[in-house]
């Protein structure tokens, strides 16, 4: 059998057998394997891309203990540094499927590995706003990742559309880089942390509230959106180069269908207080987890996890007193 050209057959040949497979190298997938690894596991990272995860589109992160004001890729890259003294990360490895039989099997873009336990630290992917315009138009004006894609829009008209602390963020860095921005919200007030509200108010940078994007508009790149306001219903044209979405995340929880995980109303893989999950040797942590979705947290759910995981394979002394 074979899964986009990935041969899942349970004879071939096994790149690595593990105590433990951690599925994801965001701040909880790094954190684990450092924590996994200390703990005496034999223990790999696959990661679909490089390390990181969502927090290298953070232009600037200020609430991560130790550094006061550090750029998400600055963070994720000592980060990595850090967790690689311990685990071995391998990049590039995107995990297909993960089948539970005798040991799990794990099935990625290079071959098969079992392991007796997996952490998943899958992460999240950006929400779309799913209006006309805005798929055709990705990375020709429509961006979800301000870090990445700012520096075109320098000295340019843009919107950010969201309310949370990504928008705000992201607001700040394209304002801090000289793009003419506004905010567009489907509500009249932000639900950020209110220090970003306030820097926000403080530069000034203009609001539509109860305003939502109906299309976005462009030939070879984005030139206006449509905006429509919720409480009048009144629309409105208005010329943008750039339109930065950031309406939150989804939890990228397909493997954790595959494993048969309990999947909680929001989406998240539902976790104990210990990240331990509905089916014995899998763990959950970071965004697929849900939660207050912080790297604080994530690093947090990332170690706890490891260490339950180390609890149950090696049975230590302490975890079976009474
Ligand atoms: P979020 O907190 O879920 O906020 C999403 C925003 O998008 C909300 O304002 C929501 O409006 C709006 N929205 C959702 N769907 C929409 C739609 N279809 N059309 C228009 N607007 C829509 O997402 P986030 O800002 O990406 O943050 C994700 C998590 O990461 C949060 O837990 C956040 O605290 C964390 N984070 C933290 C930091 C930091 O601490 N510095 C930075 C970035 C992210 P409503 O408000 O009306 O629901």
């Amino acid at each position: 059998m074979s899964i986009e050209g990935i041969s899942s057959d349970s004879s071939e040949a096994i790149l690595g057998d593990y105590d433990l497979i951690i599925i994801g190298a965001g701040p909880a997938g790094m954190a684990a394997g450092i924590y996994a690894k200390r703990a005496g596991l034999e223990a790999v990272v696959l990661e679909k891309g490089v390390p990181g995860g969502q927090v290298l589109t953070s232009p600037n992160i200020e609430n991560y203990p130790g550094f006061p004001e550090v750029a998400g890729m600055k963070l994720m890259e000592q980060m990595a540094d850090h967790a690689k003294r311990y685990i071995e990360i391998k990049e590039g490895e995107e995990v297909v499927r993960v089948r539970s039989s005798e040991k799990f099997e794990v099935f990625t873009n290079a071959g098969k590995y079992t392991t007796k336990a997996i952490i998943l630290t899958t992460g999240s992917t950006h929400r779309k706003l799913d209006v006309p315009g805005e798929e055709p138009l990705v990375g020709r004006g429509v961006s979800y990742c301000a870090t990445c894609d700012g520096f075109f829009f320098k000295g340019k008209e843009v919107i950010v559309v969201g309310g949370g602390n990504t928008a705000l963020t992201d607001a700040l860095y394209l304002h801090s880089i000289g793009a003419k921005v506004s905010m567009v919200h489907r509500r009249d007030s932000f639900r950020a942390d209110m220090h970003l509200q306030e820097t926000v108010r403080g530069h000034q940078i203009p609001v539509a509230w109860d305003t939502v994007v109906e299309e976005v508009k462009g030939e070879e790149t984005v030139s206006s959106v449509i905006l429509r306001n919720l409480k009048t219903g009144a629309t409105s044209a208005r010329a943008v180069s750039g339109v930065f979405i950031a309406v939150g995340e989804i939890p990228s929880s397909q493997l954790a269908a595959e494993l048969g995980l309990e999947i909680d109303p929001g989406g998240f893989v539902a976790v104990d207080k210990s990240f331990r999950t509905n089916v014995p040797f899998v763990y959950a942590a970071g965004d697929v987890a849900g939660g207050i979705r912080q790297i604080v947290a994530a690093v947090h759910g990332g170690a706890a996890a490891a260490l339950s995981c180390f609890e149950d394979l090696m049975k230590p002394y302490y975890s079976r007193l009474p």
